[in-house]
């Protein structure tokens, strides 16, 4: 069973703060986890987002049973070796990517079947496919491949989805081949409460490492999300981690720290870096904007990153204006520096017993500055 002690709760909230043990190093939960879809996180080195205080990167079975495929992770013995990262990496099972390729796959009890992007063969990805998969790939924790549909369908299609989810758990937990690699299960069921509070009693009867929340983020709105992880975060042990999967801006992942969620990935930092858009302590920044053109004044003056230290917005806006490739780099080593420097907070804020307060204060402040761009201190 992976390594996971609580080492600290917030007085004010259901926060924790704990530390899971991987074969590939400790992990300081609250944990946010920079998405390496295809063995990269998109324009960084291994060596970038040490810097950054990354401490697990997110890869997807899907796209990497596609392209490079199972047979050069065996010949090269994972993807630790492959993309030079020595530290934990945690692989999505392809779930949400076959649910959003839409009419290009069929679904049956067995698995998936769809055509690759690659090279135009079919597929199937099962559970135990996805698990052999992940198995080659090496990762330290794995994710059981499961049943992902729109928060907005209808209650029994959703049961139906949550229903196959649990078999498919069950089929990955048999399938699993490696006990190095921990396995983590997805309670589904929606918006729906009944179907959530089935989904984890069913769940957390079985022998799993760790339990994921899936299918929010998927046409929820925000005080939806909010109510289910508040609700079904407390349905699942407390001994075990818990991840959020997908979730999201910074004031979600303030509000499920205080739910209890000990794990986060989401695309947000890294693609809204790669568009011209950086997450700053005084809101969202656009720095393709006009303004910015005569800004010379760091990015986030409170920010301690290699881009705010070194680089004006006015520099950082005309690379965007040029589409050099340094600039969207340059972004997202920023707007992972500033995810990890929250997380690091938040950490700090349940060891000292005021996460309550932190989260609000830190709430109140994005609310303030969100619509707002208006850092211009002098460099
Ligand atoms: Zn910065």
């Amino acid at each position: 069973m992976l390594p996971f002690s609580v080492l600290a709760h917030d007085s004010g909230s259901r926060a924790r703060r704990g530390t899971l043990v991987t074969a590939h190093g400790a992990v300081q939960t609250p944990a946010f986890m920079a998405v390496g879809t295809r063995a990269t996180v998109t324009g960084l080195t291994p060596d970038d987002l040490a810097q950054v205080r990354t401490q697990v990167v997110l890869a997807n079975t899907y796209h990497l049973l596609l392209r490079p495929g199972a047979e050069l992770f065996r010949r090269v013995g994972g993807i630790h070796g492959f993309m030079r990262w020595p530290g934990p990496v945690l692989t999505d099972s392809g779930g949400y990517q076959i649910f959003s390729l839409a009419g290009d796959r069929t679904i049956s009890e067995k698995g998936a079947r769809f055509k690759s992007y690659v090279d135009q063969r079919m597929h199937m990805l099962s559970p135990e496919a996805s698990i052999a998969m992940q198995t080659a790939i090496g990762s330290d924790i794995m994710m059981v491949l499961d049943v992902c549909i729109e928060s907005t369908a209808d209650e029994s299609a959703t049961r139906a989805a949550m229903e196959r989810t649990h078999r498919w758990a069950l089929r990955s937990l048999a399938a699993r081949s490696n006990p190095q690699q921990a396995l983590f299960a997805i309670v589904q069921g929606g918006v729906v409460p009944a179907l959530r509070r089935a989904s984890a009693d069913f769940l957390t009867q079985q022998p799993f490492d760790g339990f994921a929340l899936g299918g929010l983020a998927v046409g929820d709105t925000r005080t939806q999300r909010e109510e289910v992880t508040h609700f079904a975060a407390e349905l699942l042990p407390a001994q075990r981690p818990r991840y959020l999967m997908g979730v999201g801006t910074p004031p979600d992942l303030l509000v499920a720290i205080g739910a209890g969620i000990d794990m986060f990935d989401c695309v947000l930092p890294t693609h809204l870096g790669w568009q011209g858009t950086a997450f700053t302590s005084t809101g969202r920044v656009r720095i393709t904007r006009g303004a910015n053109a005569h800004a010379d004044v760091p990015l986030d003056a409170e920010c301690g990153c290699a881009t705010c230290k070194s680089f004006s917005r006015s520099y950082l806006h005309y690379l965007f204006k040029c589409s050099e490739p340094l600039a969207p780099r340059l972004l997202c080593i920023h707007n992972l520096h500033h995810y990890h420097t929250l997380m690091a907070e938040a950490r700090a804020a349940i060891e000292a017993g005021c996460y309550a307060t932190y989260a609000r204060r830190r709430l109140e402040a994005i609310d303030r500055h969100e619509h707002s761009d208006v850092s211009m201190t002098p460099v």
